[in-house]
């Protein structure tokens, strides 16, 4: 099977009842990136890239579009049943950039699932599930607001919530971190994620005044540097989120202590093929951790909810998807979505979801 035609779409993605607050932005609209690949055999396979606007990590939806631009046409003639030869073949054209050729790896296993008759979960080593545990990211808001929504996603069955923290006075987010544990106690476990904002002192502080609240804490401070100054005085484990840009990172942070798990993006990391390697190397230091992404579709939740059906129980801290904040979905019969806090694995071959291309538009370019 080789590829004969890459077509690369854009598509704008309104925020439901937005915007969707973290601590280095407010986001109202997400501009993401899809890939088509079309192959001899007259199969298609389709990726997915979406940066969560231009502050949250250093990818930008535009930056997407020229990696794939840069090389689309030298991977026509490529064979996506050969997801390895086919990231070296990308890094032979293009340094870095993996949120991009994150898209093309997934449409490649898009491709093999269905010249295969398997789900990608099954490529990636087989699903241990087939209701993946997702986990609910709250905005930043206030206290009594915040802790509603606790109360409401324990409800609905989320065995996971993430509290977003940063950007204003710590007391306020200890304040918050407070009231959502009087309110769920240990009925969901608890995350708490500063996206790089705090500083060490803060960080020190909410982790002492909340001794007794059994959170895991989520990329507090804006470097590996500043979080392994302070990681032996801290009261709670540690994940990196933001500085978990490549493998090489990883095995750093494994490797020196720095953290106790991750949370993790498919498109960060370079797609499925790498974040497969990831889970590999989590789940040899009982690590562990998250499969997401920053932003995206149902190409992107399909990807995430395959890579996530196949980490072991007792490490697999969730799936996180954008679903919840976006209106409808690109395929209407097996769009991804999250029921009573699961996402149920798509049942068809490769991602189990084939989009309506009519709600993209023309391609914005087309190599073959
Ligand atoms: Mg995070």
């Amino acid at each position: 099977m080789k590829i004969t035609e890459v077509h690369i779409y854009s598509h704008t993605m309104p925020v439901k009842n937005g915007p969707y607050v973290i601590a280095s932005s407010k986001v109202y609209s997400l501009d993401t990136t899809l890939v088509k690949l079309v192959t001899d055999n007259g199969l298609f396979g389709w990726g997915e890239t979406c940066p969560v606007g231009p502050t949250y990590q250093p990818q930008h939806s535009r930056g997407a579009v020229a990696a794939l631009e840069e090389m689309a046409q030298d991977l026509i003639g490529a064979n996506p049943c050969q997801p390895l030869l086919l990231r070296r073949k990308m890094d032979s054209l293009l340094n870095g950039h993996r949120y991009a050729k994150a898209a093309i790896d997934i449409a490649a296993y898009d491709l093999m699932g269905k010249h295969f008759g398997v789900r990608v979960a099954d490529l990636l080593g087989g699903a241990v599930t087939e209701r993946v545990p997702s986990y609910y990211a709250s905005g930043i808001g206030e206290p009594d607001e915040i802790a509603r929504i606790a109360e409401e996603r324990a409800a609905e069955g989320y065995p996971r919530m993430q509290i977003k923290i940063g950007g204003r006075d710590v007391a306020i987010d200890i304040e918050v971190v407070r009231k959502v544990w009087e309110r769920v106690g240990g009925r969901m476990r608890l995350a708490v994620d500063g996206n790089r904002s705090l500083t060490t002192r803060d960080t020190l502080r909410l982790s002492r005044e909340c001794l007794d609240i059994p959170f895991i804490l989520e990329q507090p401070c804006n470097t590996i540097e500043e979080i392994k100054a302070i990681r032996g005085q801290l009261h709670h484990a540690v994940f990196l989120d933001e500085n978990g840009e490549d493998l090489n990172t990883v095995l750093r942070a494994v490797g020196d202590g720095i953290c106790d798990g991750f949370g993790m993006k498919v498109t960060r990391i370079g797609g499925l093929h790498a974040m497969a390697t990831f889970r590999d190397i989590c789940e040899t230091r009982s690590m562990p951790h998250t499969c997401d992404d920053a932003w995206g579709g149902d190409i992107i939740a399909a990807a995430c909810t395959h890579i996530g059906a196949t980490v072991q129980p007792r490490l697999c801290e969730g799936v996180w998807l954008a679903q919840p904040y976006v209106e409808g979905h690109y395929d209407a019969e097996n769009g991804v979505a999250i029921v009573d806090g699961h996402i149920k694995l798509p049942r068809g071959s490769g991602l189990g979801v084939i989009p309506d291309e009519t709600l993209f538009g023309a391609p914005i370019a087309s190599f073959g």
